[in-house]
């Protein structure tokens, strides 16, 4: 799409730019025999059971809105599942809100907490959408660059050092995209200091918390005192592959929670009430599907990391999410025209880094939410695509 400009559109949306990837996906649109690495979604199907929960709802006649922040049961599953999973307490009743997606969570938080002007600093490279629903929100992003020399971890100075009497929030992900870095619990309890010390919330973007691969994964919300000041933003999307249901949740403290629920309210009422239904079976029974999903990712992971280090593209090991992030500088190219020309000579689509943020130049989000047989056609393509540069 391109990206024209009205005098029927605000000047915020004008000057708004369309996502960096999407280009990519219109590329390979058109031509036949494309691997795509550049989709950020399981290539799973929703289990079974799952969908049939969802069909057995509508069968029931069960189509009209639920509460504004989703069905009871619903919450008390989640309320248990983060208990159980994270080990942090929320009251069903009080703290949490079902959303249209882990999308719509960041949207209404950053619509709840943020004043005209105010600031929120947030960790590039990141997910394309926060910087513009910072915007959106009357915000202004403050973006930090996580470096490749750190594995993309942000350092505490550096936070620091662009913190003002303006800063609201920090947004954080982790397991991150597009670099797949996950923070330890150490990591994130230096990050907590600070936040404490400035008195800020910080948003942490968990949608990626079931798929950590190597180390047991730390919510922010579970740091001492952090539970107070944070926004915890989760969902289905990817760790139960359910994508196209559109449905997440946020939990955070009464008083923010009761503020976010009246621009839910007003902005979408309710999420989708089948998906709804579909998510309580996948909490009540989905974990053997997403432990599967899970071990499959993990042996994805180690073959195209270890690929890309044997072919030349320096890859950090991504704790978590699906995504690899390998270096191509030793090409001598931008990330721009290394996926371009790799996508016209080879048919493999991979997302150029630089539309994560600053720092993701010289790096591409390869995207491995996709078959062992393909990722290895993948590489060899991409070792082709390198030798004949
Ligand atoms: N956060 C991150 C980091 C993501 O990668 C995505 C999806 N690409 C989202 C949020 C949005 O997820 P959802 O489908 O739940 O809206």
């Amino acid at each position: 799409m391109e990206s024209t400009k009205s005098k029927y559109v605000s000047k915020l949306v004008n000057e708004l730019k369309p996502s960096g990837i999407r280009r990519f996906f219109d590329l390979a649109a058109g031509m036949e025999g494309v691997i795509s690495l550049g989709v950020g979604e399981p290539d799973f199907v929703t289990p079974w059971h799952v969908r049939e929960s969802a069909i057995n709802s509508l069968e029931q006649g069960y189509t009209s809105y639920t509460p504004n922040a989703g069905l009871l049961e619903l919450r008390q599953e989640i309320a248990y599942y983060m208990k159980n999973q994270f080990n942090v307490e929320y009251s069903p009743k009080e703290e949490i809100i079902v959303t249209v997606g882990a999308s719509s969570a960041i949207d209404i938080a950053m619509r709840t907490i943020l004043d005209p002007g105010d600031e929120v600093i947030v960790v590039e490279p990141c997910f394309v959408a926060y910087v513009p629903m910072v915007e959106l929100a009357g915000g202004v992003a403050v973006q930090v660059q996580a470096s490749k020399e750190n594995d993309f971890k942000i350092q505490p100075d550096q936070l620091e050092a662009v913190i003002t009497d303006k800063t609201k929030a920090i947004m954080l992900c982790s397991p991150n995209n597009p670099t797949g870095t996950m923070l330890s619990k150490h990591e994130l309890e230096e990050i907590a200091n600070l936040a404490k010390k400035y008195d800020l919330l910080i948003i942490a973007d968990e949608i990626y918390a079931e798929l950590a691969y190597d180390e047991e994964y730390t919510s922010m919300a579970a740091i001492e005192g952090m539970k107070e000041r944070t926004i915890l933003v989760s969902g289905f999307s990817k760790g139960f592959a359910m994508t196209g249901w559109r449905l997440g949740f946020v939990c955070s403290p009464p008083e923010i929670s009761n503020a976010m629920l009246k621009v839910h309210q007003y902005a979408l009422m309710c999420a989708s009430t089948m998906a709804q239904y579909a998510a309580i079976e996948a909490l009540k029974n989905g974990r053997p599907e997403v432990d599967e999903m899970i071990k499959s990712y993990r042996r994805r992971r180690n073959y195209i990391v270890q690929s890309f280090n044997e072919i030349g593209l320096e890859c950090h090991n991504p704790g978590g999410a699906f995504y690899a992030f390998p270096s191509i500088k030793s090409t001598g190219l931008s990330s721009q025209e290394f996926a371009e020309q790799l996508l016209l000579k080879e048919g493999v689509a991979v997302v150029p880094g630089d539309v994560f943020g600053e720092s993701g130049e010289g790096h591409i989000r390869c995207s491995y939410a996709t078959s062992l047989e393909q990722l290895q056609e993948a590489i060899k393509r991409i070792k082709h695509f390198i030798e004949n540069l």
